[in-house]
């Protein structure tokens, strides 16, 4: 299996089969092989800084069914909220004091959310703090209103695509929703000039290796400038709720080939990495990550957006816990960068 991973850093790619075999035949040792390999890559070009993202979650309303997560419309037992201007402004204003430098707006495809409203808050924050990248997280839209809020200041947009296997998408989502759709957004954030980024739910209900192997090989076109991996956890008011969680190994076994085929990319350690075992954060930056996103969301609101079980938004995934964050990151040899953190083209040049 070593020939595999040599190649892949050498090369940046395999061919399918090496794929079906590093993802089928990867034992601990393997595992602790590429983990080892990822997390140099990451260290050539990023040290041993990890970029801090201050998540701030808008709203829970969502207009979708997506069958696993929590805030899907058609669950009724959340409450729901949806922020003011002004307490996203209070978020930015206790992260800026705190040394974040990246405000991730993320919520559902929430329809009280106007383009109006979203677009006279990237202008507020933009105004206010004009060192900072702005990232959205809202899932799809028209090209217009992401060239509109590009316009008005957005630099960063994620919208993970899931599934790249059609078929597997219709398991996951219900008929209305489309993987090409879905697909065809993330081209249109890339071709507007958004640093995008894209990424996978691990062990998501009928994924196969075959999945898998798209989902790589998509993203390798793709190339995002973000790749967001966690494992599926399952949420108890959803269809999926006795499906078994993703595990920790293959979360980490696909972080790093992301980072051996993507040296530059940002990739995050998940809060739902961290959610699913205690130092996953930390595994996971070992294996290659270079980003966490401490919660910024107001201490009220952060339990109603339970994404799946347990979510943590808590200790060291909060922003009032950078102290604690700080700490086990030490721990393990890095450091916290207060960096904007952007996707840096040049470093491409290194990468040979
Ligand atoms: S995954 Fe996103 S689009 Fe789907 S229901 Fe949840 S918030 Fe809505």
């Amino acid at each position: 299996m070593r020939q595999w991973i040599d190649k892949l850093r050498q090369e940046k790619t395999l061919q399918s089969e090496e794929f079906r075999q590093l993802l089928t035949k990867c034992d601990a040792e393997t595992l602790r092989h590429i983990n080892k390999q990822a997390q140099e890559v990451s260290l050539q070009h990023f040290g041993n800084k990890i970029y801090i993202r201050g998540l701030i979650e808008v709203s829970n309303y969502c207009r979708n069914n997506c069958f696993y997560c929590g805030i899907r419309k058609g669950n009724p037992h959340i409450k729901r909220y949806r922020l003011s201007m002004e307490s996203i402004l209070d978020c930015c204003k206790e992260g800026y004091a705190l040394g974040f430098r990246t405000f991730v707006l993320q919520g559902g495809e929430d329809p009280g959310l106007t383009d109006d409203r979203i677009e006279a808050i990237v202008v507020a924050i933009r105004e206010q703090y004009p060192d900072c990248a702005i990232t959205l997280s809202l899932g799809e839209k028209p090209y217009e209103t992401y060239q509109r809020f590009f316009q008005a200041g957005a630099n960063r947009y994620l919208l993970r695509h899931e599934t790249y296997n059609e078929i597997h998408y219709s398991q996951l989502h219900p008929a209305e929703m489309s993987c090409k759709h879905r697909i065809q957004c993330l081209r249109n954030l890339k071709e507007i000039g958004y640093q995008t980024g894209s990424g996978i739910m691990v062990g998501s209900p009928g994924q196969t290796v075959e999945h898998l192997i798209q989902d790589i090989l998509f993203i390798e076109k793709l190339r995002p400038e973000m790749i967001g991996i966690g494992p599926f956890l399952p949420h108890h008011d959803t269809p999926f709720a006795q499906f078994p969680n993703g595990t920790v190994e293959q979360t980490l076994l696909l972080l790093s080939i992301f980072r051996l085929m993507h040296p530059s990319a940002l990739i995050p350690a998940t809060t739902a990495l961290a959610t699913l075992a205690p130092d996953g954060r930390e595994r996971g930056i070992l294996a290659g990550a270079n980003v966490v996103m401490p919660n910024l969301s107001p201490r009220d609101e952060r339990k109603k957006y339970e994404l799946y079980n347990n979510k943590a938004s808590l200790g060291a995934e909060s922003a009032e816990g950078l102290i604690l964050l700080q700490k086990q990151l030490q721990s393990i040899g890095y450091e916290i960068s207060t960096d904007r953190g952007d996707f840096k083209h040049e470093m491409l040049k290194n990468e040979s």
